[in-house]
């Protein structure tokens, strides 16, 4: 299968030192829709959890009531979000797609 613009970013982020690696994602979380989202609750709030698609598994969250990564403009701009989502339980979307 050919590399998607989302597997680019991931190589991407994978290349960056640890600094720019935080510093990216900052920018990117900022479309991440997963803090209006009923799954989405208080504990990953305090611990400002997001963006799971890209960071993977949370801590906080434990039941799925609903995923609104359809609803992302950063799911809609590389393409994720549909096929796989509830990244917040079910984990990153490269490592969903191996499964
Ligand atoms: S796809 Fe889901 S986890 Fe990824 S940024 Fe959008 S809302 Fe957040
Ligand atoms: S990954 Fe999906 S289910 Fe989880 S908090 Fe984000 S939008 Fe909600």
């Amino acid at each position: 299968m050919p590399v998607d613009n989302f597997e680019e970013l991931t190589n991407q982020l994978n290349g960056m030192s640890e600094d720019k690696r935080r510093e990216k994602i900052k920018e990117l979380q900022v479309d991440c829709v997963c803090p209006i989202c009923p799954t989405y609750n208080k504990c990953a709030k305090e611990t400002e959890e997001n963006i799971f698609c890209i960071k993977g598994k949370s801590n906080c969250v434990k039941k799925e009531k609903g995923c609104m990564c359809p609803t992302c403009p950063f799911a809609a701009k590389f393409k994720i979000g549909v096929i796989y989502n509830f990244y917040c339980m079910r984990g990153l979307e490269i490592d969903q797609r191996k499964l």
